[in-house]
């Protein structure tokens, strides 16, 4: 401490550092303190704090606080000075914590295992993610009740008008500077959740909690940090970056939260995306993804799951008796690297987190290996690019409970639903044995590797009849050009199609010509404007006008332009989602006990009676027979497939 003095008294000697008494421009000397504060974030870590990914029962190296926590250890080595917090999205999301909260429960003294871990690793603030909020207000309060660090968020409001919890606080800290004097510094803490909270979790929360503008609540409470003397501000931002002009009620606030005034770090969050860097942002006016600058401001966004560490490190100086940040600098650490195609993990786990959830994980082997509904009809995708198929259907029927479920109190709940669904695993490139196959009997919470392996989440557009026709017309460029013409074998599926593009739309009736060329390239450019595979388009028995209006459930790469397919250019979106597709699925089987996907033939091929168009399929089809389509096998294929052929 005195060497500062010293310093500063020199410094006033100078008459210079008198102009900043008298409130000319403040100066920081070279002699003034510099303290190096480094700031840490986890986000969005759903319950994930083993390696392991319960929905394949297998260890996992991608994911897990148990390796992120390795990453803090050393990142907190590496510092004078650091911080711990984490942004929110904490207590639903993975097997562990729907065993927690479906079987385990939450009774009086019982520690969530995701505050179990947390609590080994001595984090400073947290606060509430979306997902918080899933299983009602008094799960939330159970299971963070027993952390031990302090959680706010400003702008969830109970009934009686005030907050759910602490807006902000103020953390009294002692660091120490470059020159070894110790400082005491208040740094301000302060959390935002997505306002649609009220929306998407709109059957726990009526009546009992509202939400403010993320961008009005700071503004409302920013200010009362800074009076209560707070040196510093970090904003737990549970929210992403996007980019647009303000209209209020942004789920994505982060950038416009950035250009309040007194917020000097914005943890972001909630996209699952990781930042600096990003793809996503790099064209977002006001994001530097480099630097990983929000309007100029340092902020992180520490990828999903334990994927990442997001760290921030400032430069504080003092300058008349005021702490600002002079630097920065910004990183997203990841926990592995992807080495051709390969997942090489760069941290072993941290000890102390693992012991803390063991018998949970536990568990939570137990219960995903057990049934959680039972389906009376096999599900199984060995004829899923010919015929109709309950390995689709079953997605699609989730899908649209799910959307008609969210879209009840908007003004979408009349409109027809549609639902899209495209086979996953269908052989391919992934071999005779890549394929769903799902005996009739129970259903575990581990067969959802088998019915959908991608993290999309669920998405809901808006269409004309003209464009479920055109994308059901994109759809159908799987299927090679077949002539009517000719005898001997031709193969119907174009091999350079990737199945997850040929979507089935449930809920119309239609039929595929493949003896039309296909309208669309691979790449969904229109090359054959004259060509139209799609027939007799129906809804309820009725043909498919141009103009009619449906809402069609699908998933985010798809409702953001994966594929590029008519109507889901990113701009027909009117229900985002939070929710992962496996997880609309699993709650579907769990509340319907049983289900039984229908494939009942609600699309089929139309092959000419003298073509014999083959495709092949894994050995194990023997055993089943497709709907709506006749198949005959005809003999081995390479590299252990089976050919069949199909017609009328
Ligand atoms: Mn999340
Ligand atoms: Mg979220």
């Amino acid at each position: 401490m005195s060497g500062t003095l010293i310093t500063r008294r020199r410094a006033l000697q100078t008459g210079v550092a008198a102009a900043a008494v008298a409130g000319l421009p403040k100066f920081a000397f070279a002699g003034d303190p510099v303290i190096k504060l480094r700031v840490l974030e986890t986000t969005d870590l759903h319950v994930n704090v083993m390696p392991y990914d319960y929905y394949r029962d297998a260890a996992d190296d991608t994911v897990g606080l148990a390796r992120t926590a390795t990453l803090v250890k050393t990142a907190r080595a590496e510092a004078k000075n650091s911080m711990l917090f984490d942004n929110g999205d904490l207590i639903q999301g993975s097997p562990l914590g729907d065993f927690v909260a479906y079987r385990r429960g939450m009774k009086n003294g019982d520690v969530h295992p995701m505050v179990a871990a947390m609590n080994t690793l001595n984090y400073d603030c947290g606060t509430l993610g979306n997902h918080e909020f899933n299983y009602g207000l008094e799960y939330l309060q159970n299971s963070l009740g027993t952390a031990k660090f302090p959680l706010v968020c400003a702008n969830v409001i109970k009934a009686d008008g005030s907050t759910l919890l602490k807006p902000w606080l103020i953390l009294d800290r002692e660091f120490v500077d470059e020159a070894g004097a110790k400082h005491k510094l208040k740094i301000g803490v302060i959390g935002f959740v997505p306002p649609q909270i009220v929306q998407w979790d709109k059957a726990h929360l009526d009546n009992k909690a509202t939400t403010v503008d993320i961008v009005d609540a700071a503004n409302k409470h920013v200010p009362d940090l800074k009076k209560a003397g707070a040196d510093i501000v970090v904003a737990l931002c549970h929210s992403g970056i996007a980019g647009g002009e303000r209209k209020g009620g942004e789920e994505n606030a982060a950038l416009h939260l950035a250009k309040v005034e007194g917020i000097d770090v914005i943890f972001t969050g909630h996209q699952h995306f990781v930042f600096p860097g990003g793809k996503e942002f790099a064209n977002i006016p006001g994001v530097d993804v480099e630097k990983g600058t929000l309007h100029g401001k340092p902020a992180v966004m520490a990828g999903f799951w334990g994927s990442h560490l997001g760290i921030v490190d400032l430069e504080l100086t003092k300058a008349s008796d005021t702490w600002k940040v002079a630097t920065f600098r910004t990183e997203a650490r990841p926990i592995y690297d992807r080495v051709d195609r390969k997942i090489v993990p760069k941290v072993e786990s941290e000890a102390a987190v693992i012991a803390a959830v063991q018998g949970d994980h536990d568990g939570a082997l137990k219960y995903v290996r057990e049934a959680v509904g039972t389906t009376s009809v096999p599900i199984h995708s060995y004829f899923s690019l010919v015929a109709d198929d309950a390995s689709v259907k079953i997605v699609a029927e989730a899908q649209a409970w799910y959307v008609a479920d969210l879209l009840k109190n908007t003004p979408y709940k009349d409109l027809p639903l549609l639902s899209a669904a495209a086979p996953f695993k269908a052989g391919g490139r992934g071999g005779p044995n890549y394929f769903t196959d799902i005996k009739p009997g129970p259903l575990a919470i581990k067969d959802m590797a088998d019915i959908y392996i991608y993290p999309n989440t669920v998405r809901a557009v808006k269409v004309t009849g003209a464009q479920v026709r055109e994308w059901l017309e994109r759809s159908a460029g799987v299927f090679n050009q077949i002539d009517a013409s000719k005898s001997g074998e031709q193969d119907l599926i174009n091999q350079k199609f990737p199945a997850y593009n040929f979507d089935v739309i449930a809920g119309v009736q239609y039929k595929i010509d493949p003896t039309q060329a296909s309208r669309y390239d691979d790449n969904g450019k229109v090359i054959a404007p004259d060509a139209h595979r799609i027939k007799d388009l129906t809804y309820n028995g009725k043909p498919v006008t141009d103009d009619q209006v449906f809402i069609v459930a699908t998933n985010n790469y798809r409702a953001g332009g994966g594929g590029n397919f008519p109507g889901a250019d990113g701009k027909t979106i009117v229900f985002e989602a939070p929710d992962l597709t496996r997880d609309a699925i699993m709650r579907f089987i769990i509340e319907r006990k049983t289900v039984a996907p229908k494939a009942d033939g609600s699309w089929s091929l139309a092959i000419p009676a003298n073509v014999t168009a083959t495709f092949t399929t894994g050995p194990n089809a023997a055993a089943y027979q497709p709907a709506g389509i006749k198949v005959e096998k005809l003999g081995d294929a390479p590299e252990g497939f089976i050919k069949y052929r199909v017609s009328n």
